[in-house]
This record gives structure tokens, C-alpha cells and sequence, in this order.
């Protein structure tokens, strides 16, 4: 882009002005020169002048192909009188043809002024544009940095919470522990509840740094109702008689692109949030099917669902509605389909039926490897 007054903008004037100049005293010297005989060379230079005068209009606007119109008028005009003095109709002609270029000069002349004032506006609305989108890479920036520390503020917020209940229980229980305390049956529930909160920190330790630091999906093709029924055989004890399990999947399924631990981990976590959302008991669904290019696998339960408000916010690390619960397991799996590049999904059951079933789609567009 070059600006009025810059180096590159005066030269290119100079330049503009010079071959304004040579075209004038070239079709001047053409007149001048050439013997009145020669009408038809006459004509010829006449129309010449066009040339330098719609150059000087496109390069200096009106007043430039005004200005030079008249230049040209001036060495044309004494040509006319000392040579077509004679010849009046075809004199009268010649000065016609001067008001032409001079006309001909402004018009060319407004309308390269118009066509340059819209490009000086159209420099000038790219320059704008161009700050706007400075500005607004920068504030995005701000919102990214701000979104960065308040889910690390949110995080150790939640983290503090997590940790401080099982800390103060353990504590309490030390002190039922003191020597010299309480009856041998008190003091085994009391171990057992340290045990209990152990192994509650364990499961947030262990779901957190699967949250904070996750490994790279090593893909490979897995059959997925053989996961469903891995999955299923761990967890088939920890709700009771009254959970069933069924699988549902096409015998044709191809098998999936996917680090079969993660798929695992996700397909259990999900099944045990449904095992738990049915105290009373249930049948959780472990469901696969072809989708477009993908596969869809669903975990659907017949459990107590999830509030409107609450809906918003379970893929939100640390929301638990659960006494146990450490809110990690569903921000996983979210991570875990996301590193797979899929999507998951969370709806009501259909039909006013109780429950909700959890959709998740994977792509088949991983490539295994060896
Ligand atoms: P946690 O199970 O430790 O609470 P999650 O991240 O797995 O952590 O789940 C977050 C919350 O989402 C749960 O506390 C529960 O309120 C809700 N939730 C998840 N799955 C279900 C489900 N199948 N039915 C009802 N509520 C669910």
C-alpha cells in the first residue's frame, strides 16, 4: 500500500508527468513537421493528443487532464492558424476537436478522482479492519488467559474440598484411636472408616491425575461388545441383585478405532454412574451401532435422571450430587471422547421412560498403530 507524499507515490508522479510531457511534444513535433499535404498524418496527430491527455486525467484527475488539455491546445492551436488558415471548415474542425480532449480530459478526470477517493476510503476501512482484528486477537487472548486461571482456580477449589472432608474424618478417627480410648469393637469401625477414606482420596487421586495429565489414545481396532462385556464383569457385583445388564450390538459391527483402555475406562465410568443413579434397582444398557462414518455407543439406565439445572454442569470437574462422589469420572470421559475426536451426548430417555442415556460418537478416522 503506498500513501500521498510517500518517495515511491513522487516518483511515480515525476514519471507520469514526463510521458505526459513527451506525448504533447511528440504530437506537437508531429504537426509541425509533417508538410500540410499530408492530411491524413494531420488527422492522425490530432487524435494523438488524446493519449497524454486521458494519461495526465487517470494520473492527476480533472485538473490534470484539464491542465493538460490546455498545453495541448496551446501548441496545437498557433499549428492551425499558420497552416489551416486557408482550409476554414477544416480549421473549425481542428478547434472542435480541442474543446473534445479538453472535455474529454475533465471527464476522464472526475471519474479517476471518484475511483481514487473509493480506493483512498477502501485503504482506509482495510487499515480499521485490520486494527479491529489486532484488538480482538488480543482480547481473546485476555478471555483465554482469564478462562486458563479461573478453571485453575476452580480446580483447586474443588481439589481443597475434596480432600479436606476424608482429611477431617481421618483426623477424628485418630483421636477415637488414642491409646487408652474406646472399646475394641468401637475401634474397628474406627479403622474401617479410615480405610474407607483412603480409599476415597485413592479414587480422587487416581481420577484426577487421569483428568490432569491424559495419555495419547494409542489406537488399535477394538471390538466393543467384548469392552461392554469386560466392563459388565466388573461391575456386575457392585450394584446388587437388582441391576441387569444387557448388551445390545449388531453381530456385523467393524470394530473400533480406539485405545481400548480408555474406551474401557469411559464405558465404566458411565456404567457405574448408572448402576448408582438406580438404588431401587434397573437395567443398564450397553449399546453400539454403526452412525455415517462413526460408531455410536450408548449407556442408557432406567435410573432417577438428572435436574435441568444440574444438566448443565456434570461435565464440570468436581460437580457431584454424591456422598462418595468425587465429580471427576464424567470430565473424563469427556476428555477421553474428545481426544478421539468424537462427541458425547446426554438426553432423557424417550417416551417418558426414567433415566438417561449417554450417547457417545467416535469417528473411524484414527489410523491403528503398530
Ligand atoms: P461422580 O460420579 O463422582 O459424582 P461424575 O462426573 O461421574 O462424578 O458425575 C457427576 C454427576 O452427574 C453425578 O454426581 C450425578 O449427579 C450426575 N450423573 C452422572 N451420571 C448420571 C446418571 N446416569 N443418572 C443420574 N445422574 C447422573
Amino acid at each position: 500500500m503506498t500513501h500521498p507524499g510517500s518517495p515511491e507515490t513522487h516518483t511515480r508522479n515525476w514519471k507520469a508527468l514526463a510521458l505526459v510531457a513527451l506525448g504533447i511534444a511528440i504530437t506537437s513535433a508531429g504537426h509541425y513537421l509533417t508538410p500540410a499535404s499530408l492530411r491524413l498524418w494531420h488527422s492522425l496527430f490530432q487524435r494523438l493528443y488524446y493519449l497524454p491527455v486521458v494519461y495526465a486525467a487517470v494520473a492527476f484527475g480533472w485538473v490534470g487532464g484539464l491542465i493538460a488539455g490546455l498545453i495541448a491546445a496551446g501548441f496545437y492551436v498557433p499549428h492551425i492558424v499558420t497552416t489551416w488558415s486557408h482550409h476554414q471548415e477544416y480549421a473549425l474542425e481542428q478547434y472542435a476537436e480541442i474543446f473534445m480532449f479538453l472535455a474529454v480530459g475533465i471527464v476522464t478526470g472526475i471519474l479517476s478522482d471518484r475511483e481514487r477517493s473509493r480506493r483512498a476510503e477502501l485503504q482506509v476501512t482495510a487499515r480499521k479492519l485490520e486494527q479491529v482484528n489486532v484488538e480482538l486477537q488480543n482480547t481473546s487472548e485476555q478471555v483465554r488467559r482469564a478462562d486458563r486461571l479461573s478453571a485453575i482456580g476452580q480446580l483447586a477449589a474443588g481439589l481443597a474440598h475434596e480432600i479436606r472432608n476424608p482429611l477431617a474424618s481421618i483426623d477424628g478417627a485418630a483421636e477415637v484411636l488414642a491409646p487408652g480410648g474406646e472399646p475394641e469393637a468401637v475401634r474397628r469401625e474406627t479403622l474401617a472408616i479410615i480405610r474407607k477414606e483412603c480409599a476415597r482420596l485413592f479414587r480422587l487421586l487416581t481420577n484426577l491425575l487421569d483428568f490432569a495429565r491424559p495419555r495419547e489414545p494409542e489406537r488399535r481396532a477394538v471390538q466393543v461388545p467384548q469392552v461392554f462385556d469386560n466392563v459388565i464383569d466388573l461391575v456386575r457385583h457392585s450394584g446388587g441383585k437388582r441391576i441387569t445388564f444387557r448388551r445390545d450390538a449388531p453381530p456385523d459391527l467393524p470394530p473400533l478405532l480406539c485405545d481400548e483402555e480408555q474406551l474401557a475406562q469411559v464405558i465404566l465410568n458411565l456404567t457405574i454412574n448408572a448402576v448408582q443413579a438406580m438404588p431401587q434397582g434397573g437395567e443398564v444398557l450397553l449399546r453400539a451401532l454403526r452412525a455415517g462414518d462413526g460408531i455410536l455407543i450408548q449407556v442408557q439406565d432406567e435410573g432417577e435422571g438428572i435436574s435441568p439445572q444440574n444438566l448443565d454442569r456434570i461435565f464440570d470437574p468436581f460437580f457431584t450430587t454424591k456422598d462418595g462422589g468425587t465429580g471427576l469420572g464424567l470430565s473424563v470421559v469427556h476428555q477421553i471422547v474428545t481426544q478421539h475426536g468424537g462427541t458425547v451426548k446426554v438426553n432423557r430417555n424417550e417416551d417418558h421412560r426414567p433415566g438417561m442415556t449417554f450417547s457417545l460418537f467416535f469417528p473411524q478416522t484414527g489410523k491403528e498403530q503398530s
